[in-house]
């Protein structure tokens, strides 16, 4: 019988809400299929009870010192071998940067067909397709996989997150084989950010030209504060160096998929759409009621953001002081 396995991405101790999504994947392929699905879990022995609220029929506990950083090499091989063993033809991983790796390289390693940026999936199509965006989002993608075994990566929050059903999953302790590694991550440094990382977040608060320069962001900074949502960015912000790198959304910045995103002075070139354009819900506040953001938002705002964000996070401060 074949079966399913999911890579069980942690940060901090915990396992990340991408990964849920992982399992909720799983869990709808394993139902429309009718085969089990089993967890990968590397050097996170500690949260085998967590693991196994998610329904898993098996977790593939890892242990390696040669693993304590993520390592491509080794963590595509100890996947493809626990995949192996669990007699598996799905491999899910999180379209995370360090999930986008590991897709790569695990379909390399078990000769297998690769879809990444997974946004929809037909379960009980024969063969299995999967919806993904081509082009900046202009177009969606219908794939067809027709490999025995297929690795598929899937967009940050745009499926469900797997709630607990609880489970007695079987643990396997494997140790794997970590000799031919040939390059090593020795220290992971983390990047000072005040606010919460846009790839996480639920809420997005973002500005673009818009904001006119450093000193214009502190608005929008203001209002994902009050959110307790992320700050993101258009390219320009970022060229022009009024914020760093890591908060620009787009093609060439992080793909996101908030609950809720919010335009500041972004007029919503494709490039950009191409980053953000699944978000559950949009609002744009823009001066232009004509520009792509302002047509495609779920809520547009007309006028100067300088007056329409304070005015709104002051509004939103009240609200929660009454909760
Ligand atoms: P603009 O397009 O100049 O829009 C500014 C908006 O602010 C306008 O709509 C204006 O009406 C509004 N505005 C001005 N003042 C106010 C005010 N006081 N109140 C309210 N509204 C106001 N872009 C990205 O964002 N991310 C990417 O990853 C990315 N990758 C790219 C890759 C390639 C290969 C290329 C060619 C381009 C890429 N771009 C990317 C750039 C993209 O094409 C746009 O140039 C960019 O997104 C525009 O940024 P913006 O919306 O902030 O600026």
């Amino acid at each position: 019988m074949s079966g399913i396995i999911v890579w069980i991405e942690t940060k901090n101790g915990q396992i990340k809400k991408l990964s849920k999504e992982c399992a909720f994947v799983a869990k709808s392929i394993s139902e429309a299929k009718n085969i089990p699905y089993a967890a990968f879990l590397v050097n996170n022995s500690e949260l085998i009870d967590e693991v196994k609220k998610l329904g898993f029929k098996k977790i593939y506990n890892t242990t390696a010192e040669e693993l304590e950083n993520y390592s491509s090499e080794g963590y595509a091989a100890a996947f493809s071998n626990a995949g192996k063993e669990f007699n598996a033809t799905y491999f899910i991983v999180g379209g995370s940067a360090l999930g986008k790796d590991l897709a790569g390289r695990t379909a390399a390693k078990t000769n297998a067909g690769l879809s990444t940026d997974i946004v929809e999936i037909d379960y009980t199509s024969e063969p299995f397709k999967v919806i993904k965006p081509v082009y900046s989002g202009n177009l969606l993608a219908e794939t067809e996989m027709n490999g025995e075994i297929k690795v598929l990566s899937i967009r940050p929050n745009v499926f469900t997150e797997m709630e607990d059903v609880g489970g007695d999953a079987e643990v396997v302790t494997n140790s794997p084989d970590t000799q031919n590694i040939r390059a090593k991550v020795v220290k992971a440094i983390q990047a000072a950010l005040e606010v919460l990382d846009v790839a996480e977040a639920d809420i997005i608060c973002s500005g673009g030209r818009g904001v006119g320069g450093p000193d214009g962001f502190d608005v929008v900074k203001d209002l994902a504060k009050t959110l307790g949502g992320a700050v993101g960015a258009s390219r320009v912000a970022v060229d022009e160096g009024w914020i760093s790198y890591d908060h620009q959304v787009g093609q060439t910045g992080k793909v996101v998929s908030p609950v809720l995103y919010i335009a500041s002075g972004i007029s919503g070139a494709i490039q950009h759409f191409a980053g953000m354009g699944t978000s559950k819900f949009i609002i744009a506040i823009n001066k232009d009621p004509e520009c792509p953001m302002m047509e495609k938002a779920d809520f547009a705002i007309e006028g100067d953001l300088f007056k329409i964000v304070p005015v709104l996070n002051e509004e939103l401060l009240k609200v929660k002081s009454r909760a």
